[in-house]
């Protein structure tokens, strides 16, 4: 198959905003795939080379594709240059590069998805000493026999800015249309994608074996299994109600989120975003070796900082100290964690995914041996509203963010890669006037002045629209910075700077700082109000307005392990503002 069929039918995809023509170009490419290479285009399409779970990055700075352009183009790097900033894409600054030099040389070798794979995939993994010198021949090589719109799509793919919109599900839906037998037969596809997180290979075994292949696809250990995520409610009247009266409540600890896997000795741990984060707690995986009782476990449980001295847990930033290259010794006794053990996904050879809660709690029960420093989450069976107003104190009172509230039913299976009501949330926050904490992405600055002048003075945040797949501004926040903060962020955010706005924000404002949505912060607010000038969940309350966070004020919590995506949405802030207004109501 050649990268040419690749290349136009991104063309075509690019070109339309409707999902479901979208969904029918992607049905066709794949249709038209030879099944060995299915996997492989479905992560191009994606722009990726591999899940993301295994964290290989494709690694091309815009500084060197511009190199390699006018390498192979035979211009100047500062033509190249002063194109880009009039296109804003290096695609498009690419494709007019190459069709000038084209006209001048008569011998091409066709492309094949095969050879860019590899190449794609030589790029990836080359490093140490040389490795630019490397990266810059494979580019050159890979580009002087390309087409104009062949290196448009090469060079998007390699820099990171290849995005066709091309969500997880429009893949799933894809390959239900193409190789399942129909869309209605999606559920089975998504539940192995669910317990794998690969849609490639995915892709490779139901375009192998159809349906039935992958209706026999069973959780696996070190394939890292989509978490299952809460709901949230502000009353444990509207909980219990939700829950059928009575549920298990258990202590929602403050920490990171942590997917273990464990095989005899071998033990992996995977973040709530899936990335693999072994190297930063050494100390939990030596702990789930001896405490583990299973040959082969896949267990979920929150890792927390802890004070050894007086035995409270310390604030979720503290993990933050974990997160580094070099000296994770010295962390490790700085700052101690402990892991408060919640769920049991899959333990020897037994998937326990679709078991109810309690039978997969007592899995866990049986799994663990306890120690000081690998505990089960605290819970009590609760059926009114006294005992969870109690229980809830507790938590709070022992250092929690409040409680996890668990259905307790048959259907309290465990919904891997599903936002549901078998879980929900139970926090002190929604106690107070503002709802809820929200996490933001970062996707401006504003210089600071006065004490500020050289560091940033205030950020413009936004959410995450879902189904636009944009991040919409939803407040401008200068107040709860730390001196620490402040030095912290020029180093965090500059390595996202880009020249102007990102093509998925949605913004009003002229920042004087634009960044690519990456960084996430944990935001308290006042409250929400009606905006002219935000555009988050703009129209959906009324015409012409959005909706604004007044007040806003950073807690200290870098979510770190949050991507962008995985931002308060804006429908999510269009229902705490319904919420507000009912509680407002009320009183
Ligand atoms: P979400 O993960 O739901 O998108 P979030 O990252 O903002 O939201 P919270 O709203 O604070 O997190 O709540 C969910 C998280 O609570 C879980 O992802 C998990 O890390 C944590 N957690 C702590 N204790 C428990 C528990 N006992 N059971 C389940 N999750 C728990």
């Amino acid at each position: 198959m050649n990268y040419a069929q690749i290349a136009d039918a991104y063309e075509k995809i690019e070109a339309t905003p409707k999902r479901l023509e979208m969904t029918d170009l992607l049905v066709e490419l794949l249709k038209n795939t030879p099944v060995n290479l299915i996997g492989k285009v479905v992560y191009l399409t994606q722009g990726k080379l591999y899940p993301d779970f295994e964290g290989i990055e494709m690694g091309i700075a815009e500084k060197l594709a511009i190199k390699a352009l006018a390498r192979v183009s035979g211009s100047r790097e500062s033509e190249i240059e002063e194109d880009l900033k009039k296109s804003g894409d290096i695609g498009e600054t690419a494709q007019a590069f190459i069709a000038k030099k084209k006209q001048s040389t008569f011998f091409q070798k066709a492309l094949t998805v095969q050879r860019v794979y590899e190449l794609l995939d030589k790029m990836a993994k080359t490093s140490g000493s040389g490795a630019v010198d490397s990266k810059m021949a494979l580019l050159s090589g890979l580009l002087s026999d390309a087409s104009p719109k062949e290196a448009k799509y090469i060079l998007r793919t390699v820099t990171g800015s290849l995005r066709l919109g091309i969500a997880d599900m429009t893949v799933l839906d894809a390959l239900a249309i193409a190789y399942g037998g129909g869309k209605e037969t999606r559920e089975f596809i998504e539940r192995a994608y669910n317990i794998s997180s690969d849609l490639g290979k995915v892709a490779n075994i139901v375009a192998e074996k159809g349906l039935e292949g992958i209706k026999k696809y069973k959780v696996e250990v070190f394939e890292p299994i989509r978490p299952m995520l809460a709901e949230r409610l502000a009353s444990p009247e509207e909980i219990l109600d939700k829950l059928g009266g009575k549920c298990v409540a258990e202590y929602k600890y403050d920490g990171e989120r942590i997917q273990l896997h464990k095989k005899g000795n071998e033990v992996v741990l995977f973040s709530r975003r899936l990335e693999k984060i072994s190297n930063q707690y050494p100390d939990a995986i030596e702990l789930v070796k001896k405490c583990v009782n299973a040959e082969e476990a896949i267990l979920e449980g929150e890792c927390v900082a802890m004070d050894l001295e007086t035995g409270e847990m310390r604030p979720f930033q503290e993990l933050m100290h974990r997160r580094r290259k070099y000296g994770i010794e010295q962390a490790m006794v700085q700052y101690p964690v402990s892991l408060f053990m919640f769920d049991a996904l899959f333990v020897d050879g037994e998937d326990l995914t679709r078991e109810p809660y309690l039978v997969r709690r007592k899995a866990l029960e049986q799994v663990i041996v306890k120690s000081d420093k690998i505990i089960l989450a605290k819970n009590v069976k609760v059926g009114n509203v006294k005992q969870l107003e109690e229980f809830f104190e507790e938590a709070i009172e022992d250092g929690c963010e409040g409680l996890m509230c668990k259905a307790i039913g048959k259907e309290s299976v465990y919904q891997a890669g599903a936002r549901g009501w078998q879980w929900i949330k139970y926090k002190r926050d929604y106690k107070s006037e503002m709802t809820d904490t929200v996490d933001l992405v970062v996707v401006g600055a504003f210089h600071g002045r006065g004490k500020r002048a050289g560091a940033y003075g205030a950020l413009l945040l936004a959410t995450y629209n879902k189904e636009k797949d944009t991040f919409e501004t939803v407040t401008k926040c200068g107040t709860g910075f730390t001196d620490k903060d402040l030095a912290i962020f020029p180093e965090m955010l500059q390595r996202h700077e880009i020249p102007r706005k990102h093509s998925r924000v949605q913004s009003t404002f002229e920042a004087d700082v634009w960044f690519e949505p990456a960084v996430v912060l944990e935001i308290l607010g006042a409250e929400i109000t009606l905006s002219p000038i935000h555009l988050c969940a703009m129209d959906s309350i009324r015409k012409g307005s959005g909706l604004a966070i007044r007040f806003p004020r950073f807690t200290g919590k870098y979510r770190t392990d949050k991507a962008a995506e995985d931002a308060t949405t804006s429908m999510e802030i269009v229902e705490m503002y319904r919420g507000q207004l009912k509680k407002i109501g009320e009183s």
